[in-house]
């Protein structure tokens, strides 16, 4: 007879590493497949490069999913501090970089190594250019047919993340997967990615790729401050990728261009001290130049300064402070950082990651229902979970 794992892992990526390197910690026989060439190429990428690989301040409300209380017990379990320490015990120097942020200070491989390094040390094994096609249950055992071979083991973590980003090897395997198995899959769609325009609002828009201001961007009650950015598709920077998370087709968003300015003030200000000014002038002492100039030419805001009335100038500020847009979509999983929604939380418990009616299954990372905002939030997720799950194995 063959060997028989105590787990195969299916997918290499920041939480298929956690939960083997766990599971092989403890003296557990695991087997990691994954069809890429390399492993966790979205670490690499991650982050510009440099890994945004926890965050100093965790909090469940820095996740969406159907549950919010679902990732409690595993971000308790294993901590942004755990993982800290850990880089630390491999020498990786690493810096907060805004907002909590840590990043690796030379090169996300950096981070790489050591999950390898970890897996080595402990004996655990991965398999690369090993697509998984069939996973099957046979009484107390699960088979993993792959292109390298067919496997036998007592349990089977689901490792393989969401959808984003299919030219790296994304792919909806854990899904369907689920799907096999009776579990509940949620509706999934891109988030952390940019918003894409109209032709039409395009027209304004695109002379100001290029252009970055601070915003604070909202929906409803959410709201974030962080840097946007213009691009020759829409909008795009952190305080957009964040809000992309709670977009649905057809929701406007309200976003101040100049958080913290009294634009009536300062125009009223401008019409004293400068009644010759020309307001596109005025306000570009507001906004960046060009898109002064673009937001006047838009609203028919032209004239000296002091032909302005008061009307016109509280106009101006309703349109810098509360400008709402409603984007024609989002860049979709080709440039999506993450994937909301998947494997439905209520199909697992919150402590192992393992599937309540079916045992021995598992699902870690970002092919379950827990999505982070942006900011380290998506690997704590990654570790926690991947923990939780070997840990159980
Ligand atoms: P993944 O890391 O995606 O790993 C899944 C693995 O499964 C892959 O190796 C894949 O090859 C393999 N696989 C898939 N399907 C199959 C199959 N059918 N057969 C075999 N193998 C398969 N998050 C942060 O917290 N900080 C950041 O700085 C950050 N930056 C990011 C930058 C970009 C450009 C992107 C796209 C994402 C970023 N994220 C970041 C999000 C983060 O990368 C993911 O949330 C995280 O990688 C999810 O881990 P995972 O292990 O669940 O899935």
């Amino acid at each position: 007879a063959g060997k028989i794992w105590d787990a195969i892992i299916l997918g290499g990526g920041a939480a298929g590493l956690m939960a083997a390197i766990t599971a092989a910690k403890r003296g557990k026989q695991v087997l990691v497949l994954d069809h890429s060439k390399k492993p966790a190429e979205k670490i690499r990428i991650s982050g510009g490069g440099r890994c945004n690989f926890t965050n100093l301040d965790i909090k469940p409300k820095n996740y969406l999913s159907d549950n919010p209380r679902f990732c409690i017990s595993a971000l308790k379990r294993y901590t942004q501090n755990d993982f800290i320490k850990w880089v630390e015990s491999h020498h990786i120097r690493y810096h907060e970089k805004t907002l909590g942020q840590l990043f690796c200070n030379d090169s996300a491989q950096q981070i790489i190594d050591m999950l390898l390094g970890e897996l080595r040390a402990h004996g655990g094994e991965l398999r690369l250019h090993s697509q998984i096609k069939q996973v099957l249950r046979e009484g107390e055992l699960y088979s993993v047919a792959s292109s390298s071979g067919m496997e036998l083991a007592r349990a089977v973590v689901v490792a393989t993340g969401g959808k984003s980003i299919p030219k790296m090897g994304a792919t909806s395997f854990g899904y369907d997967l689920a799907k096999q198995f009776g579990i509940n899959v949620l509706p999934t769609r891109a988030a952390l990615v940019p918003f894409t325009f109209s032709e039409q609002q395009k027209l304004w828009s695109v002379p100001l790729s290029g252009v970055a201001v601070d915003a604070i961007v909202k929906i409803g009650k959410t709201v974030f401050r962080e840097g946007l950015l213009f691009t020759h598709r829409g909008l795009s920077g952190p305080s957009i990728l964040q809000i992309s998370s709670y977009w649905q087709e057809g929701v406007p968003v309200t976003i101040d261009l100049a958080p913290d300015v009294n634009i009536l003030e300062e125009l009223k200000k401008a019409r004293e001290e400068h009644p010759k000014q020309d307001i596109s002038n005025a306000l570009g002492h507001i906004l960046p130049k060009k898109l002064a100039k673009a937001i006047a030419a838009r609203d028919g805001l032209s004239g000296h300064m002091a032909t302005q009335s008061d009307k016109i100038l509280r106009k101006a500020e309703e349109n810098i402070h509360r400008w709402q847009i409603v984007p024609m979509g989002t860049e979709g999983y080709r440039t999506a950082e993450v994937t909301i929604g998947g494997i439905d939380t209520k199909e697992l418990s919150s402590k192992t990651m393992e599937a309540n009616n079916v045992p021995g299954l598992y699902f870690i990372g970002e092919v379950v229902d827990v999505t982070g905002h942006l900011g380290g939030y998506n690997f704590q997720w990654a570790w926690s979970s991947g923990y939780a799950a070997g840990m159980a194995l």
